[in-house]
């Protein structure tokens, strides 16, 4: 789905097609800002999204969906679910996924930028 997210720097927004996969990796450059390298060698293995960071290899989807619900629970609205419900950060790559059930109320149309896929090819080829 087609969403708008910050792009690196964090001021200005970018429309990136993300899926759950895609997000999670999004989240996790937006998190160690935008460094490829950073989250290849972020050491918080109890994030519920560390698994993913790397957005590639095989995934568990029903897994995957469950920790990006806990990031946002737990990390993100201290165990309160009537916060992820309401949360108005509608530019976080989690957004429309931080239900079980995909939230396409960010979804736009515009083209979008592939730019978080230099970010996988970054990871294995070392930061630049
Ligand atoms: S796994 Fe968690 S702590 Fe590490 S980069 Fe991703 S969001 Fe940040
Ligand atoms: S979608 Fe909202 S609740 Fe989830 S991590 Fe982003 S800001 Fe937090």
């Amino acid at each position: 789905m087609k969403v708008q997210v910050y792009k690196k720097g964090g001021f200005e927004l970018v429309t990136k097609e993300l899926n759950r996969r895609k997000a999670i990796r999004e989240r996790c450059l937006n998190c160690l800002n935008w460094s490829p390298k950073a989250v290849a060698q972020c050491f918080a293995n109890k994030c519920q999204l560390y698994p993913y960071r790397s957005g590639q290899g095989k995934q568990d989807a029903a897994a995957r969906a469950k920790a990006i619900r806990g990031y946002c629970l737990d990390f993100c609205c201290v165990g309160q679910p009537y916060e992820v419900q309401k949360c108005v950060s509608r530019y976080c790559p989690l957004f429309a996924y931080r239900h079980y059930k995909t939230d396409r109320s960010v979804e736009c149309t515009q083209d979008a930028e592939k730019g978080h896929i230099r970010g996988y090819e970054a990871t294995a080829m070392g930061d630049r």
